[in-house]
């Protein structure tokens, strides 16, 4: 090989390695949600964490998300992140109450912590090292994934006046708050979101929760039941972004903090739409349906609720120490939180 040939060769052996060093810094992630694409401001957190990950990479970091409407599996992201066919999931922490009742309270608890309290346990109250322990044995780190603030108690055809009015009534509220329910006499439906304006339009139904009226104005709920309850089941309501750890740990330390600081704007750009969206939609509600009364469970209720609540925390935290150990701490961190709570925001409130 003359000097020029070899001159040549070594150029085009370079070539070849920077470019193969380029394609190899490109991390290439897929997110799969338990969200469609239409569930607006949920879905957008989602698809915030691609856009800044790709913007803070300089595009060196892209995730692709695919809604539940390609997955067709939106309970299956807890699987599919835990196996590693999706290195992140887009979810809530309390779907996965069925598989271990530990991971129930990261999500919400009825008569918990309201956004802030709860936002604040998380980073600071020890909650972040709770719920890490709680995902360590499935192979899965859980970061916050947006609040969607206090949740309304549900859309009623009929007034609820006492605790004779709940027996035998149709309602669709699921998971925890479900089961609090149904010791109540509540015949606690399972229906699909498509067909809820249906069956509360149709009877079939006679009440549902949703989340709030930036939600709920979207499903058409007001204009076939006049009673919207003031909530008392998801106060705080925190999705989550699950990660598999081992994708997590073959990042580079850039990465990781990219994807870390992503998901946290993420997060916090969910829950102050989620304040925007039922701000408007509640003023557009009682604009076009001023016959809409709001109403709050009268004392006995609540009452009834509360005490239900607390049997079924006992029941649960006899069977795991973890559990027991996660709504102490929830416990004792709101008794401080609320204490400032009532001084600050709840007092401006009342009095201006
Ligand atoms: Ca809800």
């Amino acid at each position: 090989m003359n000097i020029k040939k070899q001159f040549y060769s070594v150029c085009l052996m370079a070539m070849v390695t920077v470019s193969a060093n380029a394609s190899d810094k490109k991390v290439k992630w897929k997110m799969a949600t338990t969200w469609g694409s239409a569930a607006v401001p949920i879905i957008t957190a989602s698809n915030n964490v691609a856009k800044y990950v790709e913007q803070m990479s300089g595009g060196e970091f892209t995730i692709r998300i695919d809604s539940a409407n390609k997955t067709k599996a939106p309970m299956g992201v807890f699987d599919m992140v835990k196996q590693g066919q999706y290195q992140v999931g887009h979810t809530t922490s309390y779907f996965w109450k069925g598989k271990d009742i530990n991971l129930l309270p990261f999500t919400t608890m009825p008569f918990g912590m309201t956004a802030p309290e709860r936002m604040a346990w998380f980073e600071f109250g020890g909650g972040m090292e709770l719920m890490t322990r709680a995902y360590e044995k499935y192979g899965i780190l859980s970061f916050l994934g947006g609040n969607t603030g206090n949740q309304m108690g549900g859309w009623f055809q009929k007034e609820i006046k006492t605790l004779e009015d709940l027996k035998g009534l149709r309602m669709r509220i699921p998971g925890f708050a479900g089961e609090i329910m149904s010791k109540l006499g509540v015949a606690v439906t399972n229906i699909p979101p498509g067909e809820l304006y249906t069956s509360l339009d149709r009877g079939t139904i006679d009440a549902l929760e949703w989340v709030g009226p930036g939600m709920d104005i979207k499903m058409g709920f007001h204009k076939v039941a006049p009673y919207y309850y003031t909530g008392w089941h998801e106060p705080g309501a925190e999705a989550q972004f699950m990660v598999n750890k081992k994708a997590f740990d073959k990042l580079s330390d850039k990465n990781q903090n990219i994807l870390k600081n992503a998901m946290r704007l993420a997060s916090y750009r969910m829950y102050i739409e989620f304040y925007h969206m039922n701000a408007l939609a509640w003023e557009q509600i009682k604009k076009d349906y001023p016959h809409i009364k709001v109403k709050t469970f009268p004392t006995e209720i609540m009452d009834s609720l509360k005490s239900i609540n607390q049997e079924l925390i006992e029941k649960y935290s006899t069977k795991s120490e973890l559990f027991k150990e996660i709504v102490e701490s929830q416990k004792v961190y709101m008794k401080k939180s609320r204490a400032w709570t009532k001084i600050s925001d709840l007092d401006y409130i009342q009095d201006k």
